[in-house]
């Protein structure tokens, strides 16, 4: 039985927001309920954060994140509460008028360590998702200010079949805001997302050889639900061809400007031998391994985090590749990889089973050395 120890923990303050994005994973409702987590929850959580660290003394970075964590009653408490434990955090908010200069200072004041804010694709697209119109502008203002604040920013994208050839765009306000981290969702069918259409196994391998260049041209990509990215990776340091099909080509196209080759074939990628581990604990405290793979693995109400962290079954079948099934068990990458389990999940029901988004075909004679 073995501890499991996230590097990034993500609290989802409240569901409320007051956008009904179409992608949305926590379903958001409109304001917040009164059985979200109150400052006695938070409190238990950070008390459990610092126990299960005692042994390796370094805290998993929180992440703050809803809906839309300002509409949190306690969200300026647990903000206090982490920094007075010297706890890093980072915010990950709506764009509304609640994302103001004041509220920027407090955080500021706080030692907030970064801020991720959303962008989809071009304003029609970015609206659109958001069922917002003006909101694309407003978004480009926000990050205006928050750059001025000299605050980290980051830019969270999910790719999903109705944008994925507008992530150019997007790489090119990242650019123009001097933005340098990117991090790519693919989309997971869960909450309202069960509506939007994910990009095929094919568009997905022309997408990842795409962030590949982006990559190597210098914006640092992180993915999420998609650790094919970490095989892709493997593959270019490998020599392979990192030229794809026609979404690739299009892609390619609409990055003229941006200094992006589509004609590299290996890029000097290491690739790191760990994943990264994520931890989740919803708004009404059920904890989870992330927030788009729903399946509950204890509740901080009832139980103290570390506990839950501690020699649970779930986390550790997961922990070991060994139980993975179908292709994903068959494939050199499998440690490097391991394919998503939140999308097995959402779609099959068995999160074990193989990630439908990956297009690789392990050969019959794959050498496996499973870590
Ligand atoms: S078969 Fe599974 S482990 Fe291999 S690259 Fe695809 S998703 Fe990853």
């Amino acid at each position: 039985m073995a501890i499991y120890r996230p590097d990034l923990l993500f609290i989802e303050m409240t569901k409320a927001c007051d956008y009904t994005c179409l992608h949305c994973r926590a379903s958001s409702i409109r304001f917040p309920s009164r059985f979200e987590l109150n400052i006695k929850d938070i409190n238990k959580i950070i008390d459990g954060i610092i126990s299960g660290s005692r042994e390796n003394k370094r805290y998993p970075q929180v992440i703050i994140t809803g809906g839309d964590p300002l509409m949190s009653p306690v969200f300026r408490q647990t903000v206090e509460l982490l920094h007075d434990n010297g706890i890093n955090f980072s915010v990950s908010p709506a764009v509304t008028d609640k994302l103001n200069t004041e509220i920027l200072s407090f955080l500021m004041d706080n030692e907030m360590s970064s801020m991720s804010i959303s962008l989809d694709g071009q304003p029609e697209i970015h609206d659109e998702i958001r069922r917002m119109p003006g909101l694309f502008r407003e978004t480009l203002f926000a990050m205006s200010t928050i750059k001025d604040f000299g605050i980290k920013l980051q830019v969270n994208s999910t790719v999903m079949k109705r944008n994925i050839l507008d992530f150019p765009f997007i790489l090119k306000i990242l650019r123009e805001y001097q933005i340098r981290t990117w991090e790519v969702f693919f989309l997971i069918t869960t909450g309202r997302g069960k509506g939007e259409k994910p990009i095929s196994s094919a568009e997905s391998e022309d997408f990842l050889k795409y962030l590949i260049h982006v990559e190597a041209s210098g914006t640092a990509i992180r993915t999420v639900e998609a650790p094919e990215y970490r095989r892709m990776k493997q593959m270019a340091m490998e020599g392979m061809d990192m030229t794809g099909g026609e979404v690739f080509q299009e892609l390619i196209h609409r990055s003229e400007d941006l200094n992006i080759s589509g004609l590299m074939r290996a890029a000097p990628f290491p690739v790191n031998g760990r994943k990264i581990k994520t931890g989740f604990i919803s708004s009404t405290g059920d904890v989870s391994v992330s927030g788009l793979f729903n399946l509950r693995v204890g509740n901080v109400r009832d139980t103290p985090l570390d506990t839950i962290f501690n020699g649970n079954p779930i986390l550790d079948t997961l922990d070991n590749n060994m139980n993975l099934k179908g292709k994903c068990r068959k494939c050199r990458y499998i440690n490097l990889c391991g394919g998503s389990r939140a999308r097995a999940y959402a779609e099959t029901g068995d999160y074990l089973g193989e990630d439908s988004m990956c297009a690789y075909i392990p050969s019959l004679n794959e050498e496996i050395i499973l870590a």
